[in-house]
């Protein structure tokens, strides 16, 4: 290609605003960073707690805790923070739900110890179920999950078993029976994995009688998942299979480093799914994916096939109907970002930020606007006049504040501005109602992390 085509092509691009570039980051299960997730089916509703990431700091910093909760596996939201006394504090990697007698326990690890919290709802409010509900640094004494004088550790999985048992698995191989209250573990013994490298994330169930143990190994694009099995128990003995790697970088499927997730398996099926977190926009800038797992008939887990497709829908009721703009422009396209590798040069990866990718279905392309502008707008036109109800925006890190202008217009020239119910709270996605008739949408953002992943607009009556 001679440079003066390539020019060509730029231009193309820029003045059409269209994404003739990739998304390099596929179809995420939410619209947000995420990492560490813990998915489970609590009636007909789907619950994920996870790390929020994508707070710029690395592991200096996280997002506060919010759980996104789905009726269908593909509309998510969340709304406000579920545990307050944690929000302000470093919060990583929260386990599933475990009920006893009404109440639901989680262990998330905070500032960098594990906790038992305790809530009457799977939305919470939790609070911590030892002592005060108060954090110091760096820990607060007798309420951590691990008790005496080296209480160390990250990422708690719990694992309720058919007779009621209950166990905690966490880091570097660690192993307890959690004692009838949930919150205090019985003697801790190391898992005799083949592997012995430093291990993170494991991930603990149970499929027709077998129990099988996940441990992560190596990080960044390297990060992997192995196995084990036991036909006996939570704690063994184990069997060692041939193929005991079973999620590693495909970097022909553009899949790098599948790291610290969980296995969900939706109430009553013998559906598994694999959900991994993804090097994403390295260090703490990853999203989650989940991708299909099967077994072979002795048990054995097949080397997952990885995609950053996703598995769609996979029960409830289907996406309402939304409408596609004919063009979207805004007020600036932020600079191309080229994200640099760590340990793998076969990653290569340049996010565009073009104003359609807030319009493309896809949870892991976004538009943002150039950095340091004042007030960035985004605009929809659809062509016509169209009846609109409502829309849903999903911003660029929505656990944290944004307010915005949300404006219709019939002309592009003289805008009505619409209340916006949703300004100045932690949920995602801001709703508006519109009800009108209308050509143009404008969204104007005031403050907050000025960025769409998707925006979706309902079409008035347009329930399929
Ligand atoms: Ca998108």
């Amino acid at each position: 290609m001679t440079i003066c085509l390539k020019k060509t092509l730029l231009a193309l691009i820029l003045l059409s605003g269209r994404c003739i570039a990739q998304n390099p980051f596929g179809n995420p299960l939410v619209p947000d960073m995420i990492a560490d997730a813990s998915l489970q089916q609590i009636g007909d509703k789907y619950y994920c707690f996870a790390t929020t990431d994508g707070y710029g700091r690395g592991l200096d910093t996280s997002g506060p805790p919010v759980v996104w909760t789905s009726d269908n596996f593909v509309d998510w939201s969340f709304d406000g923070i579920y545990f307050p006394s944690a929000e302000k504090q470093k919060y990583w990697a929260p386990s599933k739900l475990a009920e006893k007698n009404g109440r639901y326990y989680i262990y998330p690890t905070i500032n960098a110890y594990m906790y038992p919290a305790v809530s009457d709802t799977p939305t919470g409010p939790f609070r911590l179920a030892k002592g005060e509900d108060k954090f110091e640094l760096p820990y607060t004494k007798g309420a951590t999950l691990i008790d005496g004088d080296d209480v160390g550790g990250i990422d708690a999985e719990v694992f309720v078993d058919d007779d009621g048992s209950a166990y905690m698995f966490w880091g570097r191989y660690h192993v307890a029976r959690l004692k009838e209250d949930m919150v205090t573990l019985d003697s801790v013994t190391v898992i005799p994995t083949p592997h012995r490298e430093y291990s993170e994330g494991p991930v603990f169930f149970k499929r027709k009688g077998i129990y099988y143990y996940l441990y992560t190994l190596d990080g960044d694009e390297n990060y992997h998942y192995a196995y084990m099995m036991s036909r006996e128990s939570p704690l063994g003995p184990w069997e060692y299979p041939d193929n005991n790697i079973i999620a590693e970088t495909d970097s022909t499927a553009g899949v790098f480093g599948p790291g610290h997730g969980c296995v969900f398996n939706p109430n009553n099926t013998d559906d598994y799914y694999f959900v991994y977190l993804e090097f994403g926009r390295r260090s703490t800038n990853r999203q989650t994916y989940v991708n299909r797992m099967d077994f072979n008939d002795d048990g054995t887990i097949k080397p997952i096939q990885l995609n950053l497709t996703g598995v769609g829908a996979i029960a409830g009721k289907r996406s309402e109907k939304t409408l596609a703009p004919l063009h979207v422009s805004a007020s600036s396209v932020r600079s191309p970002l080229f994200i640099e590798y760590m340990k793998n040069p076969d990653f290569k990866r340049t996010e565009y930020f073009y104003p359609s990718f807030a319009f493309d279905s896809m949870n892991g392309s976004r538009w943002m606007p150039a950095s340091g502008e004042a007030e960035s707008w985004i605009m929809a036109d659809f062509g016509k006049l169209v009846n609109i109800e409502r829309s849903a925006i999903y911003f660029v890190r929505p656990t944290s504040i944004h307010n915005y202008r949300f404006e219709t217009s019939l002309d592009g020239v003289n805008w009505k501005i619409l209340q916006s119910p949703d300004n100045g709270k932690i949920k995602a996605p801001a709703n508006n109602l519109i009800n009108d008739c209308v050509r143009f949408l404008r969204v104007t953002i005031i403050n907050g992390e000025p960025g769409i992943w998707e925006w979706k607009v309902y079409e008035a009556g347009g329930t399929e």
